[in-house]
């Protein structure tokens, strides 16, 4: 049995009580354990704040980055261990293991690549600055400059290396140290990583902590230099942003919580079409990679009522060669479920929704038997597409997250006011896909779709080539949602890192500003 470690303080830390086991979802085996009583997590914030927060303070922004690119080279190397343990320990597929680990490694060093144009700067400036008197000798310039506290990266389970990685790397990259807290359930994935990097010597001392299980009374020692960058539940997420003592000491809090994201099928899109033919092959893919656990996962697939019949028929007969089984089989295509708990959870999820008018068109509210399995045994369901009558039919379909395989289709009068009207019900998604050649349709739709999203991709056969899928998040653009996805900011380039950033206003002359922000004046 393998017992999963903290490193905090410097050191790693065994605990002796406390455990809670980890469980491969492919054969309800379990394959270890993790305990964190008796971190002491007020100190393991002190020495992160201590001495690893001074320690990249004290580095170049493209020093900072240097430290991503040897994390993302240390973890590449041993590429192909990371994904033997995803598939062993969370029941994903070695493809849908690719995109957890290749994004991290991929994040990092997109962010190291990013940190080369900042140079020698150890601020970001906002903006250009503005002459604030009569001439520009009284002037103000904004600049971020790094927190003095620790970045606690409270994260899901669907992501156990992206997840840290895309936080870690805005944070290294912006001067503060970080303290991982994975969901326990897929966390050996995290410890590897984090021994990987520890191991290295690629961290400097302080810089990185993790913590194996619980977060204890973590939150009880943040404070106002303090970021909690979290993701997970939205009630979770509720939680922990109205926690007394974030409130008191103003801790900057981000949230990545839940999402009803929509594929929209636009009436302009033709059978045969290059766009049709990328909706299918994306809303399948965005139903089914990671057996639906993906914040990002198409979980509403709006289609003009004229169309329902013809692509419920398509996808019914796509996903129905979906193989549901243990991924260590080679003709998986889709493990199973995480834990037992979210297989409860979404089977809870289909139920509410068919009782409450939904038709099934394949799958349903089943456990079934994966391939591969020992009898009875794993946390498997088929992916699943349901079907309403209207949007108004089932209200559950634009509130509750299923967080599995599962999509419903909704018909649409095909105009852009009605489709917008839909995606809007979802109360604040982190993605729509629009389906469309046609430009006026797709303008009609963006004011409301854009007001209630984080993100828009606008999927047409311009861009079907080199299209990725609207699920994947690239570290260029923004990643979260308003609303019920959190209302929170993720990557985007440079945006993300500010998350990690102090914004001051500095007032006074010119000259002096810009030689104390390392900008050339041209005041003479
Ligand atoms: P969760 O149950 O809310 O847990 C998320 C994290 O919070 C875990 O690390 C968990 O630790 C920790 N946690 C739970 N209670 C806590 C507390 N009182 N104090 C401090 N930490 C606490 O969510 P999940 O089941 O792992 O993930 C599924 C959800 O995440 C879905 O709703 C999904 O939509 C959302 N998600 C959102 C995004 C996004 O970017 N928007 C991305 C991925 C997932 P333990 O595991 O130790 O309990």
């Amino acid at each position: 049995m393998v017992t999963l470690e903290s490193y905090v303080s410097g050191a790693w830390f065994r605990a002796s009580s406390g455990f809670r086991p980890l469980i491969d979802p492919s054969t309800e085996a379990e394959i270890a354990q993790a305990s964190s009583e008796g971190v002491d997590m007020g100190a393991a914030c002190r020495f992160a704040r201590d001495v690893g927060g001074p320690a990249l303070r004290d580095l170049t922004m493209a020093e900072r980055g240097g430290l991503l690119s040897a994390m993302s080279k240390a973890l590449a190397e041993v590429r192909e261990e990371l994904l033997d343990l995803s598939v062993e320990s969370t029941g994903v597929t070695r493809r849908d293991a690719k995109f957890d680990i290749d994004g991290a490694t991929g994040t990092l060093a997109f962010y190291s690549h990013l940190s080369k144009s900042l140079g020698d700067a150890r601020v970001l400036h906002d903006g250009s600055g503005d002459a604030l008197g009569r001439s520009a000798r009284f002037y103000g310039q904004h600049v971020f400059v790094p927190r003095h506290g620790v970045a606690v990266l409270i994260d899901a389970f669907n992501f156990p290396a992206w997840g840290f990685a895309e936080k870690l790397a805005c944070a290294f990259l912006a001067g503060m140290p970080v303290l991982i807290k994975p969901a326990t359930s897929t966390a050996w994935v995290t410890e590897r990583c984090v021994r990987i990097l520890v191991d290295a010597g690629v961290t400097p001392p302080g810089t990185l902590s993790f913590i194996a299980g619980s977060a204890g009374d973590l939150l009880s020692h943040l404070g106002p230099q303090d970021v909690l960058a979290f993701t997970g539940s939205a009630s979770t997420g509720l939680d922990l942003r109205s926690h007394e003592r974030i409130l008191s000491q103003s801790v900057r809090v981000n949230v990545e919580a839940d999402s009803l994201n929509a594929a929209v099928l636009a009436p302009d899109v033709v059978s045969g079409s290059d766009t049709y033919s990328l909706f299918f092959r994306e809303v399948v893919r965005e139903m089914t990679q990671k057996s639906g656990q993906k914040c990002t996962a198409v979980r509403r697939i709006l289609v003009p009522q004229d169309r329902l019949s013809e692509v419920r028929d398509e996808l019914a007969s796509r996903l129905g060669d979906v193989v549901v089984g243990n991924p260590r089989e080679e003709a998986v295509t889709m493990g199973p479920l995480t834990t037992a708990d979210q297989l409860a959870d979404t089977l809870e999820g289909i139920s509410l929704v068919v009782q409450s008018g939904a038709e099934v068109v394949c799958g349903g509210a089943e456990r079934v038997q994966g391939r591969g399995a020992p009898d009875g045994k794993g946390y498997y369901v088929d992916a699943t597409l349901l079907s309403v009558s209207s949007a108004e039919q089932v209200p559950a379909v634009h509130s509750r997250e299923i967080f599995g395989p599962v999509a419903t289709l909704v018909p649409y009068d095909g105009s852009a006011e009605a489709a917008a009207g839909i995606v809007a019900l979802g109360q604040g998604s982190l993605v729509t896909s629009l389906y469309s050649d046609d430009e006026d349709w797709v303008g009609r739709l963006l004011p409301t779709a854009a007001a209630w999203n984080g993100r828009l991709y606008l999927a047409s056969k311009k861009m079907a080539e080199q299209a990725p899928g609207s699920g994947l998040v690239l570290p260029l653009s923004k990643h979260g949602g308003p609303g019920r996805a959190g209302g929170g900011e993720e990557l985007g380039g440079l945006r993300g890192v500010q998350l990690y950033m102090n914004r001051v206003a500095l007032q006074g002359s010119k000259t002096m500003i810009d030689r104390l922000v390392g900008k050339p004046s041209d005041e003479s």
